[in-house]
């Protein structure tokens, strides 16, 4: 398969970036026994090369980068604040985990020390993910102590209209909850330029 970036005045981009020739076209080779299938990391990696791309035959210019409504480009990045993802207890993680392991925010995490048999050398710790308890306390989120305890992590339903339904419903209300953007997304506007999606079911554009 092809996956290719063009613009309305050079179709397919090409030329140098310092002094590494780059095209705006990557070719796969999807199935078990090549590259597996393309995935949202694929779409990204690609878009962060051809920004420079971009950038460099269009000297000053902000793109409009377009995409249709695939779930690929939906896709949230690792580390992305998603109360779905979270659990409502702390749990211990790991830094080479994923998911829980890997939220932005470094205020969800905790070490504690957990061998105190070597005193001073040697200290081991364990890495603990907060929970979205932790993280409503930390907020003072909590009305009252009661709260703290009977409220769930879901509902199973949609949200309330104040949201005090489930822990995850309220914190999808919190501005860095709300605001979450997908991975292109960030990856686009993080470099100047402006993301769109097409409408939904907008016939595709190769
Ligand atoms: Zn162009
Ligand atoms: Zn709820």
């Amino acid at each position: 398969m092809i996956s290719e970036f063009q613009c309305p005045c050079h179709g397919t981009m090409r030329g140098y970036v310092g002094d590494q020739y780059k095209t705006s076209r990557v070719v796969f080779y999807p199935g078990a026994q090549y590259e597996s299938y393309w995935k949202s990391s694929h779409m990204c990696a690609q878009l962060t090369d051809i920004i420079p791309l971009f950038n460099a035959i269009h000297p000053n210019a902000v793109a409009v980068f377009l995409f249709d409504q695939s779930s690929n480009h939906k896709a949230y990045p690792e580390d992305a604040l998603l109360a779905q993802n979270m659990n409502l207890c702390a749990i211990e993680v790991k830094d080479s985990d994923s998911g829980q392991g890997k939220f932005r925010d470094s205020s969800f995490y905790v070490r504690k020390q957990y061998d105190y048999a070597e005193q001073q050398k040697n200290k081991k710790y364990k890495k603990y993910f907060i929970g979205l308890r932790g993280i409503l306390q930390q907020r003072s989120m909590y009305r009252n102590e009661a709260e703290r305890y009977s409220l769930k992590r879901s509902c199973n339903n949609v949200a309330t209209a104040d949201s005090r339904c489930c822990a995850i419903h309220i914190m999808e209300r919190q501005p860095d909850f709300a605001n979450q953007k997908s991975a292109l997304e960030e990856i686009v506007e993080g470099s100047g330029h402006k993301f769109e999606l097409y409408p939904k079911y907008h016939c595709e554009c190769n």
